[in-house]
């Protein structure tokens, strides 16, 4: 087994493990955020390598993240254009301000969308810490705070920001009030699920030609938007460069920007040291029931099943139990992780593997850290929870997803995994096949517009360009492989 004590001790062979092949900045204080530099003793070293653009793009955003962070003097400078309607002068700074909004995974994924949207138009990410993101969180960038202020003076406006809002760009564009020769303070982006057609107009070169100059940017979104972008003429080169591999976006800036707090990361730790650090191999299956009403179901628990029978991911039970004396030595030890509000499902597979030996010989564990019950948005140690279930599901060797799952794309992203997804169930029957293996890590666009800029018609934005196709659990969805 590995040392885990040994977590801080430094030398040059690990460092590049230890730096995630050099996507974490060096000379950050290792004891207030113990899981940066230790993350990489719980999992194994990345296959996949940052390019080296994105690395020098990454030093040259935390150059600009200190310079016009809060505080500084472009920053106050940059506050008093809000006062105005229209600026005269370009400031030294422009801002993009992430809106804390919607459940753990959508925000963590869209977060992840607006820092890399930060990166392509060279502004200041800033966030807003909402109830809970500072426990959640450490601070990414070095020598500077990525949250934005508490006295930021349009704070108290962003819950009721909405489609309807005078600042949202699709309601200037819905009632022609968008004027190109001036340049606004400030610009209201609704990217949210429920967005209309002219929120959509985000996603068009044009329209970014004209949101580039205005210096605060407030949006709200809970998608990860990333596909989209890649197909904006003027990001995707840059973009091509950045992420050579693409289907790499979320798992480096994920692994880039998410780093637990001590707090939670003392639950992913004693976790996995208490339950998964011993076994010879690590299954991850993450359960996410849509449907109303109280579980567990019988058939998500047979698909659940299914799928991990079909796959070979667990092995079979014989439930001939006078045969079951054959020793085979040694024996394999495979732990599983389930992930629920409900903790039905665990149990179930738990007093299987208890009541009957395995066809192969192997030692099944099952383990779930929480169940929850129900979703709770907004209670602190809850989010804590359900971060740290996130990253468990990413320390494992294979990953069962459910679909639609913020959640799941989560854990797969950071653990640089290509989960199999469990098809979404349709009136209450598990869909044949239970699942299928994901084309790849990338999590999934709920919500992309399907039109085409240029020749202001509707089109399947699925079908452009081969790196950028429909989802395997959301037919209208997009995503990158
Ligand atoms: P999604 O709804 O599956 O896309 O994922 P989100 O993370 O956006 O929202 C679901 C929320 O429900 C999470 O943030 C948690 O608060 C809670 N939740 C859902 N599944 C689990 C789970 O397996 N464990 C824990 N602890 N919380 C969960």
């Amino acid at each position: 087994g590995r040392d885990y004590s040994n977590a801080t001790a430094t030398n040059d062979s690990n460092d590049s493990d230890r730096l995630l092949g050099g996507l974490l900045a060096t000379g950050f204080d290792e004891a207030t955020c113990l899981s940066r530099y230790q993350s990489s003793l719980y999992r194994k070293p990345s296959p996949y390598k940052p390019s080296p653009y994105l690395l020098s793009k990454l030093r040259s955003y935390e150059t600009l993240h200190k310079r016009c962070g809060p505080g500084t003097e472009p920053y106050k400078k940059a506050l008093t254009q809000l006062d105005q309607d229209h600026i005269d002068n370009n400031g030294e700074c422009k801002y993009v301000v992430w809106v804390s909004f919607s459940g753990l995974g959508n925000r963590i994924l869209s977060l992840a969308s607006v820092f890399l949207y930060a990166l392509l138009t060279d502004r200041v990410l800033l966030v807003d810490r909402g109830k809970d993101m500072e426990d959640l969180f450490c601070e990414p960038f070095p020598d500077m705070s990525w949250l934005l202020p508490l006295d930021f003076p349009l704070t108290s406006q962003f819950d009721g920001l909405n489609q309807d809002s005078s600042r949202c760009y699709g309601h200037m564009l819905k009632n022609h009030v968008v004027d190109n020769d001036k340049t606004l303070s400030h610009l209201y982006l609704h990217l949210v699920h429920d967005y209309g057609d002219h929120d959509k107009m985000f996603f068009c070169q044009g329209d970014q030609t004209f949101i580039g100059k205005v210096p605060w940017l407030v949006v709200k979104t809970d998608n990860y938007f990333v596909p989209s972008l890649w197909l904006i003429p003027g990001f995707d080169e840059e973009l091509d460069k950045l992420f050579p591999q693409k289907e790499t976006v979320f798992h480096h800036l994920g692994r880039y920007l998410f780093h637990p707090t001590n707090q939670v990361w003392g639950l992913v730790t004693r976790y996995y040291e208490a339950y998964l650090s011993q076994a010879d191999e690590k299954i991850g299956i993450q359960v996410r029931v849509f449907d109303v009403g109280a579980g567990p179901f019988q058939h998500v628990m047979d698909q659940i099943s299914s799928c991990t029978r079909k796959e070979k991911l667990l092995p079979e039970v014989d439930t001939v139990i006078e045969r079951s004396h054959r020793l085979k030595t040694p024996r394999k030890h495979k732990a599983v992780l389930v992930t629920s509000l409900n903790s039905g499902y665990s149990e179930n597979l738990k007093s299987m593997y208890w009541e009957y030996p395995t066809l192969t010989g192997e030692i099944i564990g099952v383990h779930q850290p929480s169940q929850e019950g129900y979703q709770q948005t907004e209670k602190k140690m809850h989010n804590g929870k359900a971060l740290a279930e996130m990253y468990l599901l990413s320390m494992t060797d294979s990953l069962v997803t459910s679909a639609w799952s913020t959640f799941g794309y989560v854990a797969q992203g950071l653990g640089g995994l290509k989960p199999w997804i469990l098809y979404k169930p349709e009136n209450r029957t598990a869909p044949d096949p239970a699942c299928g293996r994901a084309m790849s890590m990338e999590p999934c666009f709920h919500a992309p517009p399907f039109y085409d800029c240029k020749a202001k018609t509707g089109v399947d934005t699925g079908k452009l360009v081969p790196h950028v196709r429909h989802c395997e659990d959301m037919s209208w969805g997009l995503k990158l492989v």
